[in-house]
């Protein structure tokens, strides 16, 4: 009878309901990506936009003959030149995420030809390169370094690494306020997992936005990124960089007070030599 027909069918259509709720789940995801990918897509078109409205608006009138007094042509060639750098500075970064992407869909074959080899690296001599590299640009904000670094090696892609602890550690420098500190820290935690934090006494994040400012184009307040010569694309590159390298992200942060980041990689194995 009915009944018994119905207790036999029973468990397989709660199979066929969970294959459903499965297939729509995974239907969510797909579209979720789909329109992360367009929302993505819209954002760089806007971004090289704005740079190159800006750069042919003066080449113009410079090549129009309307730029007569030698030091607006001056002013004018430097916005050109600043306005180029800024491209040249997002195409990499883009560059850079898309190969990330690529390298996260592939065997570790495939990804050491995109993003190249993976060697040990000395992490306390990264950071004090990236020290060296960062100092004009800390002068220039009256922020000075500190350095807390204590033996720690992680197998990694040494160009990715150098840009996770960069855009970290520039960002502590573009954030910060004027007679603040960064601390660039490296070292291996009580789990023996080396690290990477960078700590800066700048302005914050809010809670709310701690999560956001690792997504793509995501800006707490776009004006100041932007004329602080940030692409927007710094975090979304370390967030992407810690994962291939299977590293976790914290992030601390109090409004008016600064920010600690601390990447944390597994515990690592070295090839024999
Ligand atoms: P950007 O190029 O704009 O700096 P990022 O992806 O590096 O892009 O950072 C995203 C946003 O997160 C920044 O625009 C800024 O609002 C915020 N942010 C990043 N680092 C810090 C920091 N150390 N202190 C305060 N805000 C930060």
């Amino acid at each position: 009878n009915d009944d018994k027909m119905y207790s036999e069918m029973a468990p397989m259509l709660d199979r066929i309901e969970s294959q459903r709720q499965a297939l729509k789940q995974q239907m969510r995801v797909l579209a979720d990506n789909d329109r992360m990918r367009r929302e993505f897509t819209a954002n760089i078109t806007h971004e090289l936009k704005t740079p190159l409205t800006t750069i042919s608006g003066y080449a113009e009138l410079i090549a129009g003959g309307m730029v007569a007094d030698e030091a607006d042509l001056r002013d004018f060639g430097h916005r050109i030149h600043r306005e180029a750098g800024r491209l040249t500075a997002l195409v990499n970064d883009i560059l850079t995420l898309s190969n990330l992407d690529e390298a996260e869909r592939s065997d570790s074959e495939t990804s050491a030809a995109v993003l190249g080899t993976t060697e040990p690296i000395d992490i306390p001599r990264m950071l004090e390169s990236i020290r060296q590299r960062l100092e004009q640009l800390a002068e220039r904000n009256e922020v000075s370094f500190i350095m807390d670094t204590k033996p720690a090696m992680v197998m990694g892609v040494a160009r990715l690494l150098d840009e996770l602890a960069y855009n970290l550690a520039s960002n502590a420098i573009r954030y910060n306020l004027p007679g603040g500190t960064v601390t660039l820290g490296c070292g291996m935690d009580e789990a023996g997992r080396p690290y990477i934090q960078v700590i800066d006494t700048g302005i914050g994040i809010a809670p709310e936005e701690q999560q956001k400012v690792f997504e793509r184009f995501y800006r707490v307040d776009k004006s100041r990124s932007k004329a602080r010569g940030g692409t927007g694309l710094g975090l979304a590159i370390v967030k992407h960089a810690a994962v291939f390298h299977g590293a976790s992200i914290d992030l601390a942060s109090e409004l008016g007070m600064g920010t600690c980041i601390t990447v944390t990689f597994p515990v690592q194995q070295f090839p024999a030599m």
